[in-house]
């Protein structure tokens, strides 16, 4: 099995697009096909880190996300009553010497249409629900519920955490159920207010952590408030939560962050799922992409970063095997999974960090960001410079690409 000439994607979220914006300009033809009647990123904010950022950068997308985004001073850790500072690591005036790359806070929204703007309308199919995938030795084929077909030399599974081409590759197997439910909500607060600073907040506290920061230019704040849970939570953007529910999960927390929450109007309830790291994400003709292969905690804020990531490099790992399939898809996993299988554990590691119980375990964990902070300022807090490092502009350096996307 040898040249890959035509790639089809199932699903169109964050991986799927940037994986069609990463082909097309390696010069690969691509169809793209979504379950939903059009794209449909969902009305929260999110992290872009420096990692991602550079593959943005690469796919010519940067002018776009800065004019979008909001550039946060700083990731700070607070303590979740006092709110006094546990940690501060400098990002608007450090990042770019650092890691080549700014960090960035932008809607959801906006981030998919950067990707899913530049691709041409007739590769984008909706309504093209997947229900399973077949191959041979010359082709494979992603079948829909609709009863239609589509056959491509390499077919990628880029449909989330409940991955339809997983299942059927590998075998049905649910998520893992966290125990970590989290509300999600955006507050428009008509710009940068002194409650919120202009920062990556991260509110640490007994069993719990929230996380704040601005969206929308700074016009609104996002929130991520997560929670333990011994209830089953449902991952899903229709589990519509109240004001009051999110109040009352986070009592005594700092008064800032009571006022926020006392603002909100729509809130979502979302049970988070992960899943332990795969030993192969590939069979034959057929591989995963971003949730679908390495679903995470967004603890680390990598999930849709990972998938970005992912995109660029097995775009440019067929791109420079384009006459051997099997080699361009060890080459992807060769440099993906090792990756993305530790930002997986680190980040439940996070979710155990943040939420130390006790005054005394959180006194020790406080102790050792200070001393961090002294003695090795970049590693302090969430400890995240190896994340920010990695630099997938480097896996696709020898590949050959097109101009322009289209
Ligand atoms: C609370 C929270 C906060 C987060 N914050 C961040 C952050 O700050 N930074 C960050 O990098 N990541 C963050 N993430 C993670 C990020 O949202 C995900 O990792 C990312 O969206 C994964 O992208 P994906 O394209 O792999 O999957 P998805 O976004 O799930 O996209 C899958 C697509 O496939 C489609 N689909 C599903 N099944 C089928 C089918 N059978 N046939 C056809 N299409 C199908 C879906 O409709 C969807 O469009 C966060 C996640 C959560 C829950």
């Amino acid at each position: 099995m040898g040249t890959v000439k035509t790639v089809g994607i199932v699903g169109g979220g964050i991986g799927g697009v940037a994986l069609a914006v990463s082909l097309l300009q390696r010069g690969i033809a691509v169809q793209l096909f979504e379950r939903a009647d059009k794209f449909g990123e969902v009305g929260a904010g999110i992290q872009m880190t420096p990692n991602a950022v550079k593959v943005i950068k690469a796919v010519g997308l940067y002018d776009q996300i800065i004019a979008r985004g909001f550039l946060p001073n700083a990731v700070v850790g607070r303590n979740w009553k006092t709110g006094k500072e546990n940690f501060r690591i400098p990002l608007k005036d450090s990042c770019e010497t650092l890691y080549d790359a700014p960090y960035i806070h932008i809607h959801r929204a906006e981030l998919h249409s950067l990707f899913a703007d530049t691709l041409p309308a007739e590769i984008c199919h909706f309504g093209k629900a997947c229900t399973g995938v077949r191959q041979d030795a010359d082709s494979a084929t992603a079948i829909f519920a609709d009863g239609t077909e589509f056959t491509a030399d390499l077919i990628v599974g880029a449909d989330g955490v409940r991955s339809i081409v997983r299942a059927d590759l590998f075998g049905p197997q649910e998520p893992r159920f966290t125990g970590h439910m989290c509300y999600r909500a955006v507050v428009p607060v008509g710009g940068v207010v002194d409650y919120v600073s202009p920062d990556s907040v991260f509110w640490m506290g007994p069993n719990g952590h929230v996380v704040t920061y601005y969206v929308n230019g700074g016009k609104a704040v996002n929130i991520v408030a997560v929670s333990e849970t011994a209830e089953w939570v449902e991952e899903s953007w229709n589990s519509r939560s109240s004001r009051e529910e999110m109040l009352a999960s986070f009592p005594g927390w700092h008064p800032n962050l009571q006022k926020l929450f006392s603002q909100v109007d729509e809130v979502y309830r979302w049970g988070l799922f992960d899943r332990d790291p795969m030993p192969t994400w590939t069979k034959g003709r057929v591989t995963l992409l971003g949730d679908s292969a390495h679903p995470m905690l967004p603890f680390l804020s990598q999930g849709a970063a990972m998938a970005i990531e992912d995109g660029y490099v097995l775009a440019s790992a067929v791109a420079l095997h384009t006459n051997d399939l099997p080699a361009a898809l060890a080459a992807y996993e060769a440099e993906r999974r090792p990756r993305t299988s530790r930002v997986q554990l680190e980040a439940r590691e996070r979710g155990r960090t943040y939420h130390l119980p006790t005054p005394w375990q959180q006194f020790k964990r406080d102790f050792d960001y200070r001393m961090r902070a002294i003695f090795s300022p970049r590693t302090t807090g969430i400890k995240t410079d190896w994340v920010y490092e990695y630099d997938a502009r480097r896996f696709g350096a020898h590949a050959p690409r097109m101009e322009t996307a289209s």
